[in-house]
């Protein structure tokens, strides 16, 4: 039987590594909820229109969000632009905490994850999948790690890509997303009692795979 898994848990904490692994692992299809956040903050930086909510909510409105398989690879598309690389700038960083807080942005993004997931075969990544996108998820896990070991995980990915962000500011800017993504008033990250805790600090992108791998059965 195909499985829904959902695994949730704070920036860095390494989910969408493990997420894309297990999935390659399963033959599942991998969903990064996340990029999906980040297309609508690229869009409503792109349009240039400010980012007040209103203007949030009229960009997010009628724009088309997609992940497409190509090739191998997932990539995420706002309407026909590829943006997949351009999600990741510290200026889509900055404002997505604030996009992913408005309603209308999380309800239409949570009609198409369960969309995607209807059919199962899925490792989904996110804030809320276990707790309101696929609340009967077969498996559950809450990924965390020391805010150190994330902001540091942030820096090296961010290194690769040609930015050098000083470890303090990291620090303090995935501190800032987790309160925000924490305190939200809709659908906030929180740990479902029936998810398994996996706290990686220290452990290799092996090891935390494989522990996964288990709990997937
Ligand atoms: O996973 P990633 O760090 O790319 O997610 C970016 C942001 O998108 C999070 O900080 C959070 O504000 C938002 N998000 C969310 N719900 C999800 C996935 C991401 O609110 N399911």
């Amino acid at each position: 039987m195909k499985k829904t898994v959902a695994i949730d848990g704070p920036a860095g904490a390494g989910k969408s590594t493990i997420a894309k692994l297990v999935a390659e692992k399963l033959g599942y299809i991998y969903i990064d909820t996340g990029a999906m956040y980040r297309a609508v903050a690229w869009k409503v930086l792109d349009a240039g229109a400010g980012t007040t909510d209103e203007a949030i909510v009229r960009t997010a409105e009628t724009l088309d969000v997609r992940l497409r398989f190509v090739g191998d690879a997932v990539r995420v598309f706002a309407d026909d632009t590829d943006v997949t690389e351009a999600i990741r700038t510290p200026e889509v960083t900055a404002l997505v905490s604030k996009v992913a807080q408005l309603g209308s942005v999380r309800s239409k993004m949570v009609e198409l994850q369960r969309g995607m997931a209807k059919d199962g075969g899925v490792v989904m990544d996110g804030r809320d999948i276990a707790s309101n996108v696929l609340p009967n998820a077969d498996v559950k896990i809450f990924l965390t790690a020391s805010i150190e070991e994330r902001a540091l995980r942030r820096w090296k990915e961010m290194k690769e890509k040609g930015y050098d962000e000083p470890m303090e500011k990291l620090k303090e800017e995935i501190a800032a997303r987790d309160k925000a993504d924490s305190e939200r008033e809709i659908s906030p990250l929180v740990r479902v009692p029936e998810a398994a805790l996996l706290d990686t600090t220290g452990m290799t992108i092996d090891e935390v795979a494989r522990k996964v791998m288990e709990l997937c059965g």
